[in-house]
């Protein structure tokens, strides 16, 4: 075979292409596989206000796709019209344009289609007397029988372009991309239901769920559900968040729902990423990025997060226009939606799930999937009213333990729990700072500590214990000075408790650091009584000279002691109990390395992340059981704290069933 390459030698007359020709040259942009072709059908169908729509496949796509739909139909007369090229009834004016709300508007699909495939269109409108049935290629219109709605019928795809053909993977794979296709329609449209049948068998059905008095948000889960199963929504948090900026209607500029996979959930390839804007499905750098850099903080290496996100924003804010598939947009202000959809994921990461846990749906537990209550159920309840559109700080979580506060002023000492005497002098106490409240006696016995002394055996399963026990429950032992174990009510907790301990440290700095852009403070410091010294190197020297102030900021003096020593005379409050030279060099050497104010810009979450790793209880560091709860007080109350700053868990819930299976009881 040889290869004509034209050149511009041999001069042609320019003519106007063939309706026909073009339209296959855009068939090729829009039409890549079958599933481009399900894409735009279901579009299509979804434009005409169906509440079910169902998709019949053979080979893949390759020989029949066949979309079914209840919409309102296209009328007798527009039949033809319909496979136009250019032919839609979704805009009329550039003002419509700017302002589109529909999934297509761009009247290029079927024409397009039509030119590469046999098509034929049978549908019937609500006051037409019967259906109409047009024959794509003849042209030949019919009458027919249908109730209200449409099917779009495309036979043997690529018939006439056969090069394209030769493209198409295995039915199986192309049977998969198109069920991916029908998949990225079913998350964002509860309200629909969906149906997918290939060679006559039954693959895929998702079910309508609103129209029962359910509401938007619950049967966006159930559908989440659904689609990619009941552990990727166990294993996520919802997300609501709202820009503070408003349109001239009150409504928010840019709104950010949806749900974020915990870290724990994230895989090896971003195959359950879903991002939408308006209802449609993109592909969106700027999105995409933004949803990464939420996850930055507490996932690291090279897992790829999942989460299904929706950004509802001005429709004059976004170009849907860019793309002939319009799988890409483009923002009017890109750093706008960037901020949202991160500090939307950010903050719905940041609660401690152990908070979230009161109702027994926590990680490692299948309580939650009992019949009665949906998975999701602890969403629906969290007990607490957490601010959805700004950055929680472990303050924020003060206000939710009103007894706690009381007691205080009360300061009264319950009989036996916790042990009157609160350790003072320990590096959960000076961490602890303004969380003294749960360190301090309550008045009234704890509700789980009663009911001990009234069911007698504590691990009676069958006495559940009343409220306002603690989601991390009440430490019992500490396991081989690297995990504390807990009791609380599904069963046994197990805390690796430097990872655990590590995590506070660093959440503590931050939240110091970010105050301190507020009130000038910097992380709050501690002289030490004897000063530690150390031989020093000259750039350590150097830089411990040069960096002053920025040292002061983090917390840390450190002066000359000699031309070849330096000596450490404060560190960080929370840092107290750790090796003071060890946190001095490392910090040192990371300011020697870049320019002092860079470090603290861009890599100051890394900074603070080392120096509360030097500041973190150490493994075979004995607690008493006082410091173990305090720990887990803490835990509750820090953002985060799921994951050490590595992006490991810190803490499993093991329950009574899971120990019960182990024993083989109850079979
Ligand atoms: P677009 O969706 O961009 O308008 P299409 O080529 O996909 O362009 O469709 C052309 C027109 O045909 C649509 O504007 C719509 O009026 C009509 N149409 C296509 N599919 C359906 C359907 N399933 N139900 C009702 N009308 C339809
Ligand atoms: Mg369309």
């Amino acid at each position: 075979m040889t290869f004509a390459i034209r050149t511009t030698s041999t001069r042609r007359p320019i003519l106007e292409l063939p309706d026909e020709l073009i339209s296959q040259i855009a068939a090729g942009e829009v039409v890549e596989r079958p599933a481009s072709v399900v894409r735009e059908l279901v579009d299509n169908a979804l434009d005409a206000g169906a509440r079910q729509v169902t998709v019949r496949l053979l080979a893949g796509g390759v020989r029949l796709i066949l979309v079914e739909d209840d919409g309102q139909g296209i009328a007798q007369d527009e039949l033809a019209v319909a496979l136009k090229r250019h032919a839609t009834s979704k805009i009329a004016s550039l003002l419509d344009l700017e302002s589109v709300g529909t999934m297509g508007f761009r009247g290029e699909a079927l024409a397009a289609i039509n030119s590469i495939a046999d098509v034929s269109l049978l549908s019937r409108t609500a006051d037409a007397d019967h259906a109409w049935q047009l024959d794509g290629r003849t042209g030949e219109l019919k009458p027919a029988a249908r109730a209200q709605g449409t099917t779009v019928e495309v036979r043997e795809l690529f018939y006439a372009t056969p090069a394209r053909r030769k493209f198409l993977k295995t039915d199986a794979t192309e049977l998969a991309h198109c069920i991916e296709a029908v998949r990225r329609h079913a998350l964002v449209r509860p309200d629909v239901g969906f149906a997918i049948w290939h060679e006559g068998k039954l693959v895929e059905q998702w079910r309508a769920c609103a129209g029962d008095g359910t509401d938007q948000a619950s049967a966006q889960l159930q559908r989440l559900g659904d689609v990619l199963g009941a552990e990727f929504v166990e294993q996520s948090v919802t997300i609501h968040y709202e820009s503070s900026s408003r349109r001239a209607d009150g409504q928010p500029v840019v709104r950010v729902t949806g749900v974020a996979g915990i870290p724990d959930a994230a895989r090896s390839r971003a195959d359950q990423q879903f991002a939408y804007v308006n209802g449609r499905y993109v592909r969106d750098k700027v999105m995409t990025h933004a949803a990464r850099s939420a996850y930055e903080d507490v996932l690291h290496g090279h897992r790829q997060p999942v989460y299904s996100l929706y950004v509802e924003i001005d429709p004059a804010r976004v170009d849907v226009n860019v793309h002939p598939t319009k799988i890409e947009v483009r923002f009017r202000d890109s750093r706008e939606v960037h901020q949202a959809v991160r500090h939307a994921v950010e903050n719905a990461l940041a609660i401690p799930r152990s908070s979230l846990a009161t109702e027994g749906a926590v990680p490692g537990t299948d309580e939650a999937a009992s019949p009665e209550r949906p998975a999701f159920a602890h969403w629906a309840q969290p007990g607490i009213a957490f601010p959805a559109n700004r950055t929680l700080y472990v303050s924020d979580f003060e206000a939710m333990w009103p007894a706690a506060q009381a007691s205080l002023d009360q300061n009264a000492a319950p009989a036996a729990w916790p042990t009157a005497q609160v350790p003072t002098n320990d590096v959960y106490t000076s961490a602890l700072a303004g969380y003294t409240g749960y360190l301090q006696p309550r008045p009234d016995k704890p509700a789980f500590a009663r009911a001990l002394d009234d069911a007698g055996d504590p691990a009676s399963s069958d006495a559940p214990l009343p409220e306002g026990d603690w989601p991390l429950g009440r430490a019992i032992a500490q396991l081989q000075g690297i995990y504390v174990l807990a009791e609380n009510r599904q069963g046994l907790v197990i805390v690796d408790m430097h990872a655990a301990h590590e995590r506070i440290v660093y959440e503590r700095l931050k939240e110091q650091m970010q105050a301190r852009d507020v009130h000038g403070a910097g992380i709050a410091s501690q002289p030490l009584l004897i000063p530690a010294t150390f031989a020093a190197s000259p750039q350590e020297v150097a830089t411990a000279e040069a960096c002053i102030d920025t040292l002061a900021t983090l917390g840390l003096e450190i002066t000359p002691f000699s031309p070849k020593t330096l000596a450490v005379r404060a560190v960080p409050t929370s840092l107290a109990q750790g090796d003071a030279v060890e946190l001095a060099r490392s910090v040192l050497a990371e300011l020697g390395q870049h320019d002092a104010s860079t470090v603290i810009q861009r890599a100051q979450n890394e900074l603070l992340s080392t120096m509360a790793c030097h500041g973190a209880v150490r493994a075979n560091r004995k607690l008493t059981l006082d410091e173990m709860n305090a720990l887990l007080r803490q835990m509750e109350a820090t953002e985060r704290s799921d994951q050490c700053n590595h992006g490991r868990p810190t803490w499993r819930q093991v329950s009574i069933r899971d120990l019960d299976t182990l024993f083989m009881r109850g079979r």
